[in-house]
């Protein structure tokens, strides 16, 4: 797997843990490193303020014991929420949400492949009709992630319509796994909303939804997620997806996305190719993240 980590902290911080001993400097050095990172001025204020605690109580000057204290107190926070993706049900039914361009589809694919190599049969959902270069590039990943495909029969056909039929032929087949793909941009936001409700409402009918992963850029951040608001109210969103951390400087989002949210993260993306994706282990992470 080509993974790069740019949203690593390790090398701004390698020179606070290298000093001798841990002084006034150490704190504004390691403040800066995570607002810098967009772990947001609450959250970096609650881990600088909880370390100096740490550091006063154990009585230790040692910057390689504040590195190991930063280190385990991100995997403690990232670890509160439950990373594990609910698909157990026969067929497991995951929709697939987010506004446009944040990487829904490519997501898709490499998900697709992923289960595909776990042995499990998947069923595509080609639900994001609007505009038919959309459902060819879904297509495209369905083809070399091994995963069959329900194509609208008409462009612009009423996205609920190919929901409800690729759940109907998962049933009729036996197929354990389905994805559905959705638009991430109509007219109106209200509109958006309104067909994802349509969306759930058919499916629902058939067989209950195991997940609705919401997608999200990482490369945007906490602005990104301004975006995301409305999924988030709306959507009866499960579970989030992180895209392009191959690209992003911004580490410290991770955290900060899932205690916004309280939703945890669930798949990672790093890169564009079609085994880029992984799931989400706060141990690793943290790991990385801090070096
Ligand atoms: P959608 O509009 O949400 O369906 O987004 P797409 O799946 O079409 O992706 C939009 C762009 O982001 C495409 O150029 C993808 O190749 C790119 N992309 C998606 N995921 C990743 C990722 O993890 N890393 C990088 N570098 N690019 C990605
Ligand atoms: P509306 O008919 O568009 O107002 O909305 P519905 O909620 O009734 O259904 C939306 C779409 O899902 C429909 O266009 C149908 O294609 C599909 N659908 C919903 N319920 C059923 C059903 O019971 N059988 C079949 N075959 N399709 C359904
Ligand atoms: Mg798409």
């Amino acid at each position: 797997m080509a993974e790069r980590t740019p949203w690593s902290l390790s090398g701004a911080l390698r020179g606070v843990f290298a000093k001798k001993t841990i002084d006034a400097d150490t704190w504004d050095d390691l403040e800066d490193s995570l607002i810098t990172a967009d772990f947001g001025p609450d959250i970096t204020d609650a881990i600088v303020t909880e370390l100096r605690a740490k550091v006063a109580r154990y009585s230790t000057t040692d910057p390689k014991d504040l590195h190991r204290m930063l280190r385990e107190g991100i995997e403690e926070r990232l670890s509160k929420l439950d990373p594990t993706l609910n698909l157990s049900a026969r067929p497991a039914v995951v929709l697939v949400v987010g506004v446009n361009g944040v990487g829904k589809t490519t997501t898709i694919g490499k998900f697709a492949k992923f289960l595909r190599v776990y042995d499990r049969s998947v069923l595509i959902g080609a639900a994001d009709t609007f505009r038919a270069a959309a459902v060819e590039q879904l297509a495209t990943w369905a083809e070399r992630a091994g995963a069959d495909i329900v194509k609208p029969q008409a462009q612009g056909q009423d996205p609920a319509s190919v929901a409800f039929q690729t759940v109907e032929r998962a049933i009729n087949t036996g197929t354990e796994i389905v994805i559905i793909d959705t638009a991430g941009r109509l007219q109106t936001k209200g509109g958006l909303m309104d067909e994802l409700t349509k969306i759930r409402r058919v499916i629902e009918k058939q067989t209950a939804i195991s997940e609705v992963l919401l997608v999200l850029d990482a490369t945007t951040g906490q602005n990104g997620l301004a975006q995301a608001e409305a999924f988030i109210e709306h959507a009866g969103v499960t579970g989030l997806v992180l895209t392009k951390l191959d690209g992003s400087a911004k580490g410290g989002f991770v955290l900060a996305v899932q205690e916004k949210t309280g939703i945890p993260i669930k798949l990672v993306g790093q890169g564009e190719g079609i085994n880029d994706l992984t799931g989400f282990t706060p141990h690793v992470f943290a790991q990385k993240l801090v070096g």
